[in-house]
């Protein structure tokens, strides 16, 4: 018979690595796995550029904002190194994304005793043991395992625009997969590349393709007439803080809504000033030199994608009277992440969860629900069998929650402390 564990975290990305860190604080000692698809921990590593930096304060880490003493954090990664004082010297507002991805790996390893990699998740359901529910979780090998509680932290779904599903996924990809698909290409197959977005990604990607590839046409593709700066505003940024939370989950529908309208440049079809000034110089150096190589299709919405060999994207911008159409040899795709909800570009359910949709109590949009702990809203009779959502929660809890390192040591703080509640009130039920 399967061991039932106690939890097992599905996803072992900072999310997940800032539970086990909360769990060891916090003294949950019970059965717990980890269950990870990649053969070791590396931080979105199809993006992990060298000398681009992170986009969020460093102390914001996986555990600072709850427990600045902890060993796990940024500042004691920098100590452990011995590169404390040259970091102080580096002046840098963000520290390397190289840099920080290596301080996740390290956390990471102190906790390879709990974590199963190489183990791709295929299907989660619900099974009936001795009158108690619990989740059943099935890797794409058919090996199964049980545990009590789950918490899924597999990351959210990369958006594909419509015009884009389904195509030659040689030829079109998700930034998700950039460094790896280009890395196994040759410089001379590739003469033409588009890179559809206007976010941070986009531009980095811009910058870095026009490297790799300095002898294609590389094209920016924007809905807006430039390329924007994100709102780096101290005042809008406290939709970073935790009372801000709170403040979004109690609002009501229509307040969300406004919420994310005001708030949408904060973090997303924007970018920060240093990679917008180095693609402009990148361009008007290629100008005086008269090669020019990077172009943009700006105020352009794309109206047809047709597979011919290459990849043919017709364009309507507000600058050309008619039509332009590009054929492309590789499009890259920046175009974010879905979020919870009803629109085209979100979804109700995340397809981790769509095997245990019958279980769900979804909201009156028909989408899984949560409550402000992150714990999934589930029919009654699987309350006692927590199941929790950890990094999808932008819909119900705000910005600052999914797409963020911001708050994820309080996130998993809030996780760990309901395991641990229920925990107590189990063997408090035992005892009596
Ligand atoms: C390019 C890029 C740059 C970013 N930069 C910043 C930044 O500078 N600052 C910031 O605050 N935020 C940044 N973010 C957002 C940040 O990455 C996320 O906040 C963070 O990575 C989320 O962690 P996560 O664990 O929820 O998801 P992920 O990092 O996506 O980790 C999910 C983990 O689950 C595993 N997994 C997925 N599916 C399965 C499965 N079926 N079975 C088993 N395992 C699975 C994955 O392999 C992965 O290890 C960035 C995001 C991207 C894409």
């Amino acid at each position: 018979m399967s061991k039932i564990y106690d939890t097992i975290g599905i996803g072992f990305g900072p999310a997940n690595i800032a539970v086990a860190i909360a769990m060891e604080e916090l003294g949950y000692d019970k059965k717990v796995l980890f269950l990870e698809k990649e053969s070791s921990t590396v931080w979105q590593k199809d993006m992990l550029f060298e000398g681009s930096d992170i986009q969020n304060h460093p102390l914001r880490d996986l555990v600072t904002p709850a427990n600045p003493r902890s060993k796990y954090t940024f500042t004691n990664f920098l100590f452990e190194q011995g590169r404390l004082f040259e970091h102080f010297n580096l002046g840098m507002h963000f520290p390397f994304r190289v840099e920080y991805g290596q301080y996740i790996t390290w956390v990471a390893s102190h906790f390879q005793h709990l974590v199963k990699y190489d183990t791709t998740i295929s299907s989660i359901t619900v099974e009936e043991d001795k009158g108690e529910y619990i989740y059943k979780i099935i890797l794409n090998d058919g090996v199964q395992y049980l545990a009590k509680s789950i918490v899924v932290a597999t990351g959210r779904t990369p958006y594909i625009p419509n015009e884009f599903v389904g195509l030659d996924p040689n030829k079109v990809i998700h930034l998700t997969k950039y460094l790896s698909t280009i890395n196994s290409l040759k410089e001379e197959d590739v003469q033409s590349i588009a890179v559809v977005g206007g976010s941070q990604s986009a531009i980095e990607i811009l910058l870095h393709a026009s490297e790799r590839f300095p002898q294609a046409d590389i094209l920016g593709v924007t809905k807006s007439f430039g390329y924007r700066m994100k709102d780096v505003s101290p005042f809008t940024g406290e939709v970073y803080f935790p009372e801000f939370v709170d403040l979004f989950y109690k609002s009501s529908k229509k307040n969300k809504e406004r919420l994310i309208n005001d708030l949408h440049f904060t973090n997303y079809s924007a970018t920060d000033l240093d990679v917008l000034d180095e693609l402009y110089r990148k361009m008007y150096q290629q100008k005086i030199q008269g090669k020019q190589k990077i172009f943009i299709e700006r105020s352009a919405d794309i109206t047809k994608v047709i597979e011919n060999g290459k990849i043919e994207i017709h364009f309507d911008s507000i600058e050309k009277e008619k039509s332009s159409v590009h054929d492309i040899d590789l499009v890259i795709l920046a175009t974010g992440f879905k979020n919870i909800g009803t629109k085209p570009h979100q979804e109700k359910i995340p397809k981790v969860f769509m095997d245990l949709s019958r279980h769900l109590s979804l909201n009156s949009d028909e989408c899984i629900d949560v409550y402000p702990n992150y714990r999934v809203k589930m029919k009654p009779y699987l309350e006692n069998a927590y199941c929790f959502m950890n990094g999808f929660c932008e819909s119900s809890h705000g910005m600052g929650d999914a797409g963020s390192f911001s708050l994820l040591a309080l996130r998993s703080r809030a996780i760990v402390s309901a395991l641990k509640k229920k925990e107590e009130s189990f063997q408090l039920e035992n005892a009596n």
